[in-house]
């Protein structure tokens, strides 16, 4: 079966990106509990298990959209803060730290920027907003405790120059931590799984967001990201040490994880 791929050049890819990311921005949130039936929330949550948020990091979530990881990175944050402040018997305060919420996309980060604000996230200036690319981060070398990214690498042009930046941005011992779509680890749901993605997921974009082709784009997208293995290795490439990978709901998403040693 042939699902209409086609090679695109980098230059076609950002541009096509970039428009998808505008298009889809206003809708994103109810779409993807719609698409995966909530379970992103369990795998976002699963994400900042692995990461271990402690209060006073400096945290950088790139490609963070709408802010749904970093809220929960910033609430982990925030209730170690707490729980440190109550245990010491020094009145100096518990630094909280920040988590930078980097996208190459004004749109979703305004999208996140409003839904914190309703949501009284971030007041006590915990989250910073910056538009940026993951290829080139506005960072400076060896600034950050930790990095994540969701869902957001296989949108990026060149996979090898987002996990050297990430490389470069992280201070030494600092922990790299990418949640994305990957390969199925059962072969036998495969049939199930891409007649859903094809099908369903592109009509639910035409029907909830009007917008069937952007949907198509993210299904494609996720088909031609490599699988855990090929995937574990470019990191390792990337000079990452400790390179592992956990498969989540049967190899649908996997958290890949790194470490700067
Ligand atoms: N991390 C969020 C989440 O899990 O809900 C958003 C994921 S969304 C599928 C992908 C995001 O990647 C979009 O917000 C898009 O603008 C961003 N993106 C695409 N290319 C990027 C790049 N080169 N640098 C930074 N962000 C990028």
């Amino acid at each position: 079966v042939s699902f209409g791929f086609q090679e695109i050049k980098a230059d076609e890819k950002s541009e096509r990106v970039g428009q998808v990311f505008s298009s889809v921005a206003s809708s994103y949130d109810t779409m993807n509990d719609l698409m995966s039936g909530g379970l992103h929330r369990l795998w976002k949550d699963r994400l900042v298990t692995r990461l271990q948020p402690f209060a006073g990091m400096r945290h950088l979530d790139v490609a963070g959209g709408t802010g749904d990881v970093a809220f929960r990175i910033l609430r982990e944050m925030r209730e170690d803060q707490i729980r440190q402040q109550k245990e010491s018997d020094s009145p100096t305060l518990v630094q909280l730290g920040r988590v930078h919420v980097c996208d190459i996309n004004p749109d979703m980060l305004q999208e996140g920027q409003r839904k914190a604000q309703k949501q009284q996230i971030g007041e006590e200036g915990g989250l910073a907003w910056v538009v940026g690319d993951a290829e080139q981060l506005p960072f400076q070398d060896g600034s950050m405790d930790a990095y994540t990214i969701a869902f957001g690498i296989r949108n990026v042009t060149n996979i090898d120059a987002a996990l050297a930046e990430a490389f470069r941005v992280l201070k030494k011992g600092g922990a790299f931590h990418c949640l994305e779509f990957s390969q199925l680890a059962l072969p036998g749901l495969r049939e199930l799984y891409d007649a859903y993605s094809f099908q369903v997921i592109p009509q639910i974009g035409r029907i909830v967001a009007n917008d069937e082709a952007s949907y198509q784009y993210l299904v494609e997208s996720i088909r031609r990201f490599p699988d855990q293995n090929t995937f574990a290795a470019l990191i390792r490439d990337a000079k990452f040490s400790g390179v592992s990978y956990e498969n989540l709901s049967g190899g649908i998403c996997a958290i890949h994880s790194g470490f700067k040693l």
